[in-house]
């Protein structure tokens, strides 16, 4: 065991601070990385602020951070995929128990016993797992992706939750090639899901809440662009997408953006609001659409969206922040102020 620098949150309404945290020797199989970027997903200020507290609990202290890259400092005897001094990341699982129906289908993400980068059981040490707001992680190879040479480093750690949340509902819906997609709210998800639905050759349309990020919208990809809050722009789009993915972080009407689905068309939320939604059965009825969900995504698919980021040159857009202003960034983060990503340069810690 050895002690590593952090930022770590003592309780729902701390806020983080430096500490030290242990991490585990490198077994036979795992890989020790040092970390040089970390995105901030809001899914990090949901546990830090233990809104999440039916579903999954939030363990103090809590180290979050799941949208980790580094180089790899070290390997244990029986790694064979990486070597010291390679790039690697680490998405939002770190462990699954390899044998269920799930794992056999490369949907990790679904185990029943699989374990989160941050707040869940750590096997190895006891307590829980801590994550990537750290100078560095020790993780099982198989929970290990490879990182594309060419693509920008701050810009890749948000691809291991934004980029893999969208891509993979995109994936699973089938050839967006010239269908309608929207994509509702633009943070650090629905950023990502503008650049894929983009280079997947759909007709993109974004819903913002926020009128100043329009020229944003556009140049990140987006065909065309709707204030959500205005109903005539909204009613213009009535009954017409194939496919809309939901990022939104809060409550809002989802039957707002039911309502533009053509027949048949699907809405699938990725955005995890504290509170439920209500959907109109109405919505639903008319039209024969669907509301899904969808959560993350399985190792290979996260793999298989990493090599077409680095064959596409897609990066998320990154504000790189130094970890002493990242309690500034979750207030920022909360008033959807974010272009489009905050990644934290983890050399910043060093001055700790
Ligand atoms: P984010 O960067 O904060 O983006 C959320 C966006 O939603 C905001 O930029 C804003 O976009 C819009 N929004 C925020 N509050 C709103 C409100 N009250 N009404 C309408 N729109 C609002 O967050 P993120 O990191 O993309 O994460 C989004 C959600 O997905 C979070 O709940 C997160 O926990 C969840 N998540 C889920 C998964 C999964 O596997 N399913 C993975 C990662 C994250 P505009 O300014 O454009 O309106
Ligand atoms: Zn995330």
């Amino acid at each position: 065991m050895f002690n590593a620098k952090a930022y770590s949150a003592a309780s729902a309404t701390s806020p983080l601070a430096s500490t030290t945290i242990p991490r585990r020797d490198a077994t036979e199989h795992d890989v020790q990385i040092e970390i040089l970027f970390c995105g901030i997903c809001h899914s990090d200020l949901h546990s830090v602020r233990n809104e999440w507290s039916n579903i999954m609990p939030t363990v103090y202290p809590i180290v979050p951070g799941h949208e980790i890259v580094g180089r790899v400092t070290k390997v244990g005897s029986g790694v064979t995929k990486f070597k010291p001094g390679d790039l690697a990341s680490v998405g939002c699982l770190v462990d699954s128990d390899h044998t269920c129906p799930n794992c056999q289908d490369g949907l990790e993400q679904f185990c029943p016993n699989q374990t989160f980068t941050f707040n869940s059981p750590d096997k190895h040490l006891g307590g829980v797992t801590y994550g990537g707001y750290s100078e560095s992680i020790v993780v099982d190879e198989a929970f290990v992706l490879s990182v594309p040479s060419n693509l920008n480093l701050a810009g890749v750690a948000p691809l291991l939750c934004a980029g893999i949340t969208t891509y993979s509902p995109m994936r699973r819906w089938g050839n967006l090639k010239g269908k309608k997609v929207g994509v509702v709210g633009l943070g650090g998800l629905g950023h990502m899901g503008v650049k894929f639905a983009r280079a997947f050759g759909a007709h993109v349309v974004v819903f913002t809440t926020s009128p100043g990020k329009k020229e944003d919208a556009l140049r990140l990809g987006a065909h065309e662009v709707v204030i959500s809050r205005n109903p005539d722009e909204m009613q213009q789009h009535a009954a017409s997408f194939n496919f809309i993915l939901d990022t939104i972080s809060a409550d809002h009407d989802i039957n707002a953006y039911i309502n533009l689905l053509a027949r048949d068309g699907n809405l699938t939320l990725v955005g995890a609001p504290e509170k439920p939604l209500a959907v109109s059965a109405f919505s639903l009825l008319s039209g024969r659409r669907s509301i899904s969900g969808s959560l993350i995504g399985g190792i290979a698919e996260t793999q298989e969206m990493l090599d077409f980021c680095g064959k596409h040159d897609i990066t998320a857009d990154v504000e790189v922040i130094p970890i002493q202003k990242v309690n500034e960034a979750y207030e920022r983060l909360v008033k959807a102020d974010v272009k489009y990503r905050f990644s934290i340069d983890m050399a910043s810690l060093k001055t700790e």
